[in-house]
C-alpha cells in the first residue's frame, strides 16, 4: 500500500459553490480567485472546473498565471499583484493577461515599455486597507494618463479590496464602500470590489465585477459561521487511513514531549498525516478526526508526518480504516479554529506529498 494520505476534491462542489456566486450577484461578472493554486486545491483543476462558468480568474502573480496558460486556460487571467519587474511586461502582453497598477514604480514602467500588445490595466485604489493601491485623491491624474498610453486596451477598470468584511458589525466595509464607489461613479468606470464576505454579506459592494474566493471552495468567510450555514458546499476532503492501531497501558505517554498521558489502557491510532503535510501541529488534543465515519480525538502533538488518535470508542478499529481530517462530515473551519488559524491557511498548507484526486 501507497501512503494512503489524499486530497480528494469535489469539483461538482466547486460549481455547485459558483452557482452560489451567482445567486447572490446575478448580475455582475465573476472574476474567480484561484491564486495559492487555487487555495490548495489544484489551480488546473479548479480553473477547469470553473472555466465555463466565470468572466475571468484572478491569481496573484505571473508564474501562476503561465501555469494556467500552459495548462490550456484561454479565459482572461488577472495578476491581483501586478508585474514586480518591468521584464515581465512582454509576457503579460504575449499571453493576454490583465494586470493590476497599484504603485508609482508599476505605473512609470508600465508607460516606458515596448509591448507588442496592449494589456488590460486594473487601477488599484486603496479605500482603507492600506496594503496596495493609490490613495482615492492620486488616482485621476494615473487614469488620465494611463487613458491616453497606447499600450493599454481600453476601458481601464477600478479595484479595491475590503478589509473587515469578515465581520459584519465592522463599519469600516461602509466607509470603503461609500469612497471607492464615489470614485467609480466620478471617472465612470468599470469597477471591482467584493470579496467572498462582500459577496455574501454586504450586497452594494458589489458593483460590476465581483470576486470569489475562499468561497468557491465552500468555505464561509465570517468568523462566526461555517460554510454549510451559507449554502456552501466543502470541495476538499483531506483523508488517509490507520497506519497502526495498538494498546497503549495506563500513564503512557503518547509522541513528542509525551504531553498526553493514557488515563486508562486503551487502543490508539497512528494516522500518516502531520504538519508536514499540511495537517496545522497546533491543533490540540480533543481536536476532531473522524476514523470510519465517526469522531474520534486527537491525542498528543502533532507530528511532522503523523498523528495519533484515541480508538477507546471504536474497539473494532483496524489497520486501513479510513480516516477524515477535514470534509463534508467535518468542517475545515472547525479544525482551523482549534488550531487558531484561519480555514484559508489550512487549505493552502496541502502540499504536494499529499496527492489530489
Ligand atoms: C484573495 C483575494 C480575493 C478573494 O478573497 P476571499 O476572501 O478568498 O474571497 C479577492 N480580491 C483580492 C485582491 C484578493 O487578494
Amino acid at each position: 500500500m501507497t501512503r494512503p494520505t489524499r486530497a480528494f476534491i469535489d469539483t461538482a462542489a466547486l460549481r455547485a459553490n459558483l452557482q452560489q456566486v451567482r445567486a447572490c450577484a446575478p448580475t455582475q461578472r465573476v472574476m474567480a480567485v484561484i491564486k495559492a493554486n487555487g487555495y490548495g486545491h489544484g489551480a488546473l483543476k479548479v480553473a477547469n472546473a470553473l472555466e465555463a462558468g466565470v468572466d475571468a480568474f484572478a491569481v496573484c502573480c505571473l508564474d501562476e498565471a503561465l501555469h494556467l496558460r500552459e495548462g490550456g486556460i484561454d479565459q482572461p487571467i488577472v495578476l491581483l499583484e501586478g508585474f514586480f519587474n518591468s521584464d515581465e511586461l512582454p509576457v503579460i502582453a504575449t499571453h493576454e493577461l490583465q494586470v493590476v497598477i497599484h504603485t508609482l514604480t508599476q505605473f512609470e514602467h508600465f508607460v516606458k515599455a515596448k509591448l507588442n500588445k496592449p494589456v488590460n490595466v486594473w487601477l488599484k485604489v486603496d479605500t482603507g486597507m492600506h496594503r496596495l493601491g493609490f490613495a482615492p485623491n492620486e488616482i485621476e491624474p494615473i487614469y488620465k494618463s494611463l487613458k491616453q498610453c497606447q499600450q493599454v486596451t481600453q476601458p481601464i477598470r477600478l479595484i479595491s479590496h475590503l478589509a473587515c468584511a469578515d465581520d459584519r458589525q465592522d463599519d469600516t466595509t461602509e466607509q470603503q464602500t461609500r469612497v471607492f464607489m464615489a470614485l467609480a461613479r466620478h471617472l465612470n468606470l468599470e469597477a471591482s470590489l467584493a470579496n467572498s464576505a462582500g459577496i455574501l454579506g454586504w450586497p452594494h459592494t458589489h458593483a460590476d465585477w465581483v470576486r470569489p474566493g475562499i468561497m468557491l471552495y465552500g468555505v464561509s468567510p465570517f468568523l462566526d459561521e461555517v460554510g454549510k450555514a451559507v449554502g456552501l458546499q466543502p470541495v476538499m476532503q483531506l483523508q488517509s487511513a490507520l497506519m497502526s492501531v495498538k494498546r497503549c497501558r495506563q500513564g503512557e505517554g503518547i509522541g513528542y514531549g509525551a504531553t498526553w498521558r493514557c488515563p486508562q489502557t486503551m487502543l490508539i491510532g497512528i494516522v500518516p498525516i502531520g504538519y508536514a503535510d499540511g495537517y496545522p501541529r497546533h491543533a490540540p488534543s480533543g481536536t476532531p478526526v473522524l476514523v470510519n465515519g465517526r469522531r474520534v480525538p486527537l491525542i498528543g502533538r502533532v507530528s511532522m508526518d503523523m498523528i495519533t488518535v484515541d480508538l477507546r470508542s471504536q474497539p473494532n478499529a483496524r489497520i486501513g480504516d479510513p480516516v477524515v481530517l477535514w470534509g463534508k462530515n467535518l468542517s475545515v473551519e472547525v479544525i482551523a479554529n482549534l488550531a487558531n488559524t484561519i480555514a484559508y491557511e489550512l487549505l493552502c498548507h496541502v502540499i504536494s506529498r499529499v496527492k489530489m484526486l
